[in-house]
């Protein structure tokens, strides 16, 4: 029987989380988050890593996890360090055996794991698929061809069954006695507010209050037909943020989609919100084949994009006061709430990229940094897609500014909604 640490990451919920309940195999068990000082410290690509609103939702789930958590015997330590530095700490501190998190897609998750199995020869560690439809079996039993195009993975995907969803545990194995006590929680992280036009509370149970409320009428029979929408609340899911932070788990909404759809009957429109599921999952998996390709300027593509770093560009373009009031209301809704259409990405980004001419990295960069559903391989996976950098056989996107106007803000509603900094 293992003392066991469970690093939380990209997983802050309790229902079908298979990580928790493989941690819970154990003596004791310590749960440990890291807030990571560097997030916060703009890097060479001039933004950081986490903004305002993000911090904000993540405040909000870490503490609806803390409540849930107690309630069954548990305590979730919450530390402002970097996790290679506090994770060892804690390792040697409490004679820990078993360190479990979630499977990690990000560069930097992986490279903090890395450097603890080197620091920590004897510490097992076991990493669980919580964050995707299908689990790393499925992924490896494909040849790396598949990867190479969305609709070869695509055809493969929609065979495949999604993993079932796992129980909620009912109680966990005690925290070890001595460190909750020993440990600084920090003094104001969680008790800090930001300012924000917020759609969205962060947290499982804002997260199942909205699965339940978005199947519980017509609004996933239409998605088809409103997914492009430059605005309004119900013309897309707005699961992104939940599912990114893991407050909900995909395989859970995967099923909640087919639940419906026996119920109410599926048609065109709970399908393609299926497709949109699996573009999430290609863009991960690929991430995890492509490793720093996804970062790289060049990416898949044979020439170098022709494109530069201009700052005062780049600063217009964030500030959305570029010569583009469309992209300027896109780049001011991003800026005040966090969150943006996918429609809305795809014409800021591209302006970015085309009419610009700016290196795509600094873009892709500032989203991270702003977007509440930050999610890193699917950020830049479709930042490389609309560069011509990555997996996409036409080669870039450049969306027509003055069409795109037309066909989604004719009246200039939208526009006159953001335009305000
Ligand atoms: C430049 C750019 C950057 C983006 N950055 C992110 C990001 O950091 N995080 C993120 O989750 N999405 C990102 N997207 C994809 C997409 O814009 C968002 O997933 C979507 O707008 C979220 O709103 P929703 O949950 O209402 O989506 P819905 O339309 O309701 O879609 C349902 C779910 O499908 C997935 N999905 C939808 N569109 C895409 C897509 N194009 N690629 C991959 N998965 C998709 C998401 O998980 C989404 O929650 C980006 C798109 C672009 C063009």
């Amino acid at each position: 029987m293992a003392h066991t640490l469970y690093w939380l990451t990209h997983d802050l919920r309790l229902d079908d989380n298979p990580a928790l309940l493989r941690a819970a195999l154990g003596e004791s068990l310590l749960l440990v988050y890291c807030v990571n000082p560097d997030w916060f410290v703009p890097g060479r690509l001039l933004s950081a890593s986490m903004g305002a609103h993000r911090l904000q939702f993540l405040r909000e789930a870490l503490v609806g996890l803390s409540n849930s958590l107690n309630g069954i015997g548990q305590h979730l330590l919450i530390l402002e360090e970097r996790p290679q530095i506090a994770l060892a700490r804690l390792v040697r501190q409490n004679a820990i055996q078993r360190l479990v998190c979630s499977s990690q897609f990000g560069m930097d998750e992986k490279c903090e794991l890395q450097a603890l199995a080197k620091n920590l020869p004897d510490l097992e560690i076991e990493e669980v698929d919580t964050y995707t439809l299908f689990n790393r079996q499925a992924i490896d039993s494909i040849n790396d061809g598949v990867l190479t195009t969305y609709s070869r993975f695509r055809r493969q995907a929609e065979k495949w069954e999604a993993m079932p969803v796992l129980p909620t545990p009912e109680r966990l194995p005690p925290p070890p006695k001595a460190v909750i006590r020993k440990e600084k929680m920090p003094p104001n992280f969680l008790a800090e507010q930001a300012a924000s036009e917020k759609l969205i509370t962060g947290g499982e149970r804002a997260a199942q209050e909205h699965l339940a409320q978005y199947f519980a009428g017509d609004l996933p029979l239409s998605y088809k037909a409103v997914r492009n929408e430059l605005d309004g609340f119900n013309n897309s899911s707005k699961m992104s943020s939940w599912l990114n932070m893991g407050c909900l788990s995909i395989r859970r909404l995967r099923w909640t989609v087919e639940d419906y759809e026996s119920k109410h009957g599926g048609n065109e429109s709970t399908y393609w919100l299926f497709v949109e599921l699996l573009w999430r999952e290609y863009f991960l998996w690929l991430a995890l084949h492509i490793e720093s390709q996804l970062f790289s300027f060049h990416g898949a593509a044979a020439q170098p994009p022709m494109t530069k770093f201009q700052q005062e560009k780049f600063e217009c373009w964030c500030k959305g006061d570029t010569p583009y009031p469309l992209v300027n209301a896109c780049m001011r809704q991003l800026n005040r709430s966090g969150f943006l259409s996918n429609r809305g990405r795809q014409i800021a980004a591209s302006c970015f990229v085309n009419e610009l001419a700016q290196d795509w990295r600094y873009g892709a960069a500032f989203f991270e940094q702003q977007l509440v559903d930050y999610n890193v391989a699917v950020n830049w996976g479709n930042w490389q897609y609309i560069a011509g950098v990555g997996a996409d056989p036409r080669g870039g996107r450049h969306f027509n500014l003055k069409k795109q106007t037309e066909l989604y803000d004719a009246n200039g509603e939208y526009r006159r909604r953001w335009a305000r900094s």
